[in-house]
């Protein structure tokens, strides 16, 4: 037997009894908050042995700490969650955050020149049962979803290269019919599905449980008058049914929520962060509105200050309550910078269009044409990774809204296709709009990135995001350059 292979023997050997070990923790666990947390944190020390699982175990212990939110976050998973769940979603989460730079490596050596990315996205239907404004799923018919057989395919080949996180959209995923016994084959993986909530009855959470290694992920826009406003009279309704379903039920679920101008406010808002863990949401994410699409109406997206508004909001909750929600851009400080290309995740739509991102709707490789493996290595995905961190300050790290300009290059200089009507028009029609909202943007988050701790992340990307060193360095550089004298005077208060 080849070393390499005994190699991924022992790996995934290793990888199944810290599976174990964390299932078997978060299973045992009683009623004690303070017992549970050091039993908790005694396992993940157990697990631990390498530079990045140290980084992610010293996470831990701070935020089990006193004074932190995650004794009442451990607490709510033990009231709130079947045991199936927590061995098959949780405790995999766990370990797949713990073991992915180690899995990393492994799949470099295995794969050569394919960079392979943790998560993979995929939209097998864009078939919906409502009819929201703006929104095209009406123009879909059964005959346009993925077939089965390219699903499983596509599951099967991602899993031989070491992915074993997918995130399910649409369209309304549970519209698919074949959703669950993928779910149910790919049962070594877990999967994420982006919903709206509307299939989500008692009998649909139970099956969830049993299946174990699945998260729904609610698409909710603020309370009633915003969520029924786009979706229709009775949606906001539909979405807290299914939360009491999941919640009764011992499912782990999420949200998700669409950030526009108009319902900022009230999706920062105390109330509604205590109303979403109330209905026993763990985690979710902020997306803002992003003006990608046909007829992108730039008023909705949320302003700079706004923008700042939700990093501040998101940071505050994860200290202060037992919650985690995460914003997919000033996060960014969190991964490096962008995720997209396959450097930790890529789209694959309905028609197998590879994209580079959920919001990036632009492709030259179609899975019907080609390997994943193939599409993962595309010219197209190695340009956008060797771009990335886009800047130094990973407060602003999109190149679709911070960084236009580089996008579109890219997407030219690669030949890359629009995937869907109107594609171009961010990058054409609206390019002198997005440079001076992006521009915006940089006025707020430099001074922020100067005045807060994000810096003291930098040495962290490399160790846990894969930002090599070197690339690190240059994007710094490059940065200090554009913001100061050769004197250290910022070049701002210069002026
Ligand atoms: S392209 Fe923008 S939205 Fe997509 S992963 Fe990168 S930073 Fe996030």
């Amino acid at each position: 037997m080849a070393t390499g292979t005994i190699g991924r023997i022992v790996q995934q050997t290793k990888k199944d009894l810290a599976e174990k070990v964390l299932g078997q923790a978060l299973g045992l666990l009683g009623n004690d908050p303070d017992r549970n947390a050091k039993y908790l944190l005694k396992a993940v020390d157990h697990v631990a042995s390498t530079e990045q699982q140290a980084v992610i175990r010293d996470f831990f212990h701070e935020w089990l700490g006193e004074g932190y939110p995650g004794r009442e976050f451990l607490g709510r998973i033990l009231k709130n969650t079947h045991p199936n769940v927590r061995q098959r979603y949780i405790a995999r989460m766990l370990v797949s955050m713990l073991f992915s730079k180690k899995e990393v490596l492994e799949r470099h050596e295995k794969w050569g020149d394919v960079e392979v990315p943790g998560l993979m996205l995929i939209s097998p239907s864009m078939r919906c049962n409502y009819r929201c404004e703006g929104c095209y799923a009406a123009s879909y018919s059964r005959k346009d979803d993925m077939k089965p057989e390219v699903f499983d395919r596509l599951l099967t080949e991602a899993e031989n290269m070491g992915i074993n996180f997918f995130v399910v959209l649409g369209g309304e995923p549970f519209i698919y019919p074949h959703l669950l016994d993928m779910v149910a084959k790919h049962n070594r993986s877990f999967f994420q599905i982006y919903t709206s909530g509307f299939f989500i009855d008692q009998k649909m959470a139970a099956k969830l449980v049993e299946l174990g290694n699945v998260a729904p992920q609610i698409s909710v826009n603020g309370p009633a008058e915003f969520t029924d406003a786009s979706r229709g009279k009775g949606a906001f309704k539909t979405v807290m049914r299914a939360m009491d379903n999941l919640r009764e039920a011992g499912c782990v679920f999420g949200f998700s929520s669409l950030v526009t101008r108009q319902n900022v406010d009230v999706i920062c808002s105390e109330e509604w962060i205590d109303m979403l863990i109330d209905k026993g949401v763990l985690y979710g994410w902020l997306f803002l509105y992003m003006p990608v699409g046909k007829d992108p109406d730039m008023d909705l997206m949320p302003t700079p200050e706004q923008r700042d508004k939700v990093r501040q909001v998101m940071r505050h909750c994860r200290r202060a309550k037992a919650i985690i929600p995460l914003d997919f851009w000033s996060d960014g400080a969190l991964t490096g910078g962008c995720i997209a290309g396959g450097r930790e995740y890529f789209h694959v739509n309905h028609r197998g269009d590879v994209e580079p991102c959920i919001f990036c709707h632009f492709s030259t490789h179609n899975i019907h044409q080609c390997s994943l493996k193939d599409a993962l290595r595309s010219p197209f995905f190695s340009a956008i990774r060797e771009k990335q961190p886009f800047s130094y300050n990973t407060l602003r790290p999109c190149p679709i809204i911070d960084h236009p300009s580089e996008m579109w290059n890219i997407i030219e200089e690669q030949g890359a296709k629009a995937t869907h009507v109107g594609a171009e028009d961010t990058f054409t029609t609206f390019m002198p709009e997005m440079k001076e909202y992006a521009a915006k943007v940089a006025d707020i988050m430099d001074d922020v990135w100067e005045k807060e701790d994000y810096h003291e992340w930098g040495p962290k990307w490399t160790v846990l995001c894969r930002v090599p060193e070197e690339k690190l360095e240059k994007r710094r550089e490059e940065y200090q350059r554009a913001h100061f004298c050769a004197c250290g005077m910022s070049k701002k208060k210069a002026e």
